[in-house]
C-alpha cells in the first residue's frame, strides 16, 4: 500500500503539498504515513496531475515566476536504482499459509525499475543490498519483458561478470533504457485486466489458465470456469470436473 509520502515522492512534491491537495479532494487529516487507496491516488492524479506536470520547471527563469507552491519543491525526477529481479520464487507452507521464499538458484537475473511497477519501489529508489520483496500479483515485466516474481534491493550491475545476467536486460540497463514511469504517471482512463496466468499439466495435457478478473482485484485469481489460485499450482483449486485429475506445473 502506498502512503502519502510515497506518492509525494513519486510526483516530486512535498508531503505538505500532498496533504493539502488530498484535503481539497475530500481526504481530511492525512499524515505522511497514511495509506492511500488506488482510487484516491487516481482521484489525486486527475485533480492535480496536470498542475504538477505543468509545475515541473523547464528552466531556472521558468521556475522563478510561479504561483504554485509546489514548483519550488520539485527538484526533478529522482534517479531510481534499477534492481535485480528473479523470474521465480518458491514457497513453503507454514501454519497452513504459503510463504514465498527466494530460490537459492534463481537462474537468469533480470533488471527492473521497481518505480515502474504497480506497487512502486519498496526502497524508494535507494539501494538496499541483501533485501528482497515479492510481488503480490503475478508479477510485472523486467526490462527485457520477462515476467518476474521477486525484486531485490540490490542494484543490477550490467558489468558484473560473475552473475548470470539476462543479456537483453544488460543491454538495456547499459544503454540507460531500463527506466520506467510509474503506472500512476501513465495515461489515466485505461482499463487494465489482471494478466495472471498459470501453465498446468492436467492429466498430462498442458493447459494455460488465465485470470479473467480486472486489474487490482482482491482475492485469488479466477478463470472463466471458476478455478482459482493465489500464488501458483500449489494453491490452485480446480473446477470440480478436474478435481480427481493429476495437476502439476507445466514448464
Ligand atoms: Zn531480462
Ligand atoms: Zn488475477
Amino acid at each position: 500500500m502506498l502512503t502519502v509520502s510515497h506518492v509525494a515522492d513519486r510526483y516530486g512534491v512535498t508531503t505538505t503539498f500532498m496533504v493539502r491537495a488530498l484535503d481539497q479532494i475530500g481526504c481530511r487529516n492525512m499524515r505522511p504515513d497514511s495509506a492511500l487507496s488506488a482510487a484516491t491516488i487516481a482521484r489525486f492524479e486527475s485533480a492535480f496531475g496536470e498542475k504538477i506536470g505543468a509545475a515541473r520547471p523547464k528552466s531556472s527563469t521558468d521556475a522563478a515566476d510561479h504561483d504554485l507552491p509546489l514548483r519550488a519543491a520539485r527538484t526533478g525526477p529522482k534517479p531510481h536504482v534499477v534492481r535485480i529481479a528473479h523470474e521465480h520464487h518458491t514457497g513453503k507452507r507454514r501454519n497452513g499459509y504459503f510463504e514465498k521464499v527466494l530460490l537459492d538458484e534463481p537462474g537468469t537475473l533480470h533488471a527492473i525499475d521497481a518505480h515502474g511497477t504497480r506497487e512502486g519501489d519498496p526502497w524508494r529508489g535507494e539501494e538496499a543490498p541483501g533485501q528482497h520483496s515479492f510481488f503480490e500479483h503475478t508479477g510485472p515485466h523486467a526490462a527485457c519483458g520477462k515476467q518476474v516474481k521477486a525484486v531485490l534491493g540490490d542494484r543490477f550491475n550490467p558489468e558484473d561478470m560473475s552473475a548470470n545476467l539476462c543479456r537483453r536486460c544488460v543491454e538495456l540497463v547499459a544503454a540507460g533504457k531500463a527506466f520506467r514511469d510509474s503506472p500512476w504517471e501513465r495515461d489515466a482512463g485505461r482499463t487494465y485486466f489482471c494478466e495472471a496466468y498459470l501453465r498446468l499439466r492436467i492429466d498430462g495435457r498442458v493447459v494455460v489458465e488465465q485470470c479473467r478478473l480486472r486489474d487490482f482485484h482482491s482475492g485469488p485469481h479466477r478463470t472463466f470456469d471458476g478455478a482459482t489460485w493465489d500464488i501458483g499450482v500449489d494453491d490452485y483449486v480446480p473446477v470440480s470436473e478436474d478435481s480427481n485429475r493429476r495437476i502439476t506445473e507445466a514448464s
